[in-house]
């Protein structure tokens, strides 16, 4: 009897991790491709951003809904991180910005490293950060975040940057004090704050409309090349002793989640775009005028989203950490060289391979 409920245990908790793949070894990112033919492709994610090769654009505001209202969220240890799902009926959204719909937020999740001088999956001018957290959030368009899979549009990932300092980052901390109740594998919990979910996607927005943005995948296999990455510029802090936390959680391979970033991935010559906010393009004497400041630019489908910014090349992005103010200066730079972006910017034109429905339905089954 104690072997069958030791059996139906594992059998439970196998059903709510996620898929068999690791971060080290014989199941580490450098053969996800053997199982997951899909971690091999042209448009993986994370990247190294490199400023010189980034275009400008001015896209509509990024907005976000239902951030106002008190969200009942759990948060489940599937052995490779720590994801955080919301349980009521009206979850956040996001709309604008590169985005063709309103997208609606499906889970959250962290990547961190065993130091503290890395952990963060997207580099920026090949900095490595300590943390990186990701908002998963499904286009509405396609109805359900199970059909949403099955496109190369279905997902938004919003990804936000953490560096270590030695003053721990507020808005972490009554999450960082329940991670100790889904130590274990397979377990999870509700958490006692009812606005964690609205201070943790509302950390950059609506001030900071600085991102980065392109095409991208699940960094976790199957590795769905579905994902429109949206990688915001600003930068926040995060303690030695809440990444601490982060470590303690235990790893489906047996020890601890020590650390959970997928390396690098080629650019393979993607686009990767640079938001430059509507004020700072109209901030010229000479456009303050002619817009007044009232009206964003209009969408990013047309040619003049892509002519917004004009100017010289001077990277400026500095990694700053601050909790309360942007730190990355726009510098109006990069003529466009690729406008190809934007021709999927309006009604999606992307088509869909068997293998990405596949890829999605795996997906699906992981990300649940
Ligand atoms: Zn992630």
């Amino acid at each position: 009897m104690t072997v069958l409920i030791f059996t139906l245990g594992l059998l439970w908790s196998s059903s709510l991790v996620a898929g068999n793949f690791s971060y080290d070894g014989e199941l580490g990112p450098d053969h996800w491709g053997e199982q997951y033919p899909a971690c091999l492709g042209k448009t993986q994610a994370p990247i190294n951003i490199v400023l010189k090769d980034v275009v400008d654009a001015s896209y509509p505001p990024l907005e976000f809904s239902n951030l106002e209202n008190p969200h009942k969220t759990n948060i489940m240890n599937n052995g490779h991180t720590v994801m955080i799902r919301n349980l009521g009926p009206d979850a956040p959204a996001v709309s604008g910005g590169p985005l063709n719909d309103t997208y609606n937020f499906l889970q959250m999740h962290f990547h961190w490293g065993q130091y503290d001088g890395i952990g963060a999956e997207t580099r920026i001018e090949n900095q490595t950060f300590s943390l990186e957290m990701h908002a998963v959030l499904w286009k509405k368009g396609y109805g359900t975040s199970d059909e949403a899979m099955n496109h190369e549009d279905g997902l938004t990932v919003l990804a936000y940057l953490f560096q270590v300092t030695d003053e721990p980052n507020p808005v972490f901390e009554s999450m960082v004090s329940q991670l100790p109740e889904v130590a274990g594998v397979g377990t999870n919990t509700t958490f006692n704050d009812n606005n964690l979910l609205n201070r943790l996607l509302g950390q950059v927005l609506p001030t900071e409309q600085t991102y980065f943005t392109y095409k991208g995948s699940l960094t976790t296999p199957p590795c769905s090349e579905i994902v429109q990455f949206i990688n915001f510029g600003k930068v926040q802090s995060i303690s030695h002793d809440q990444l601490q936390a982060f470590r303690s959680l235990r790893s489906i391979d047996g020890g601890n989640i020590t650390h959970n970033y997928r390396p690098l991935q080629p650019i393979n010559g993607r686009g990767v775009y640079r938001n430059v906010p509507a004020e700072d393009t109209f901030s010229k004497p000479t456009n303050k005028l002619e817009n007044s400041g009232t009206s964003a630019p209009s969408d990013a489908g047309t040619s003049e989203a892509t002519t917004a910014v004009k100017g010289t090349v001077t990277p400026s992005w500095k990694p700053e950490v601050t909790t309360n103010k942007p730190n990355m200066e726009v510098t109006p730079s990069l003529k466009p060289r690729d406008d190809s972006y934007y021709e999927h910017s309006g009604q999606s034109t992307w088509t869909v391979s068997p293998l990405a429905v596949i890829a999605g339905v795996v997906a699906l089954l992981t990300y649940h």
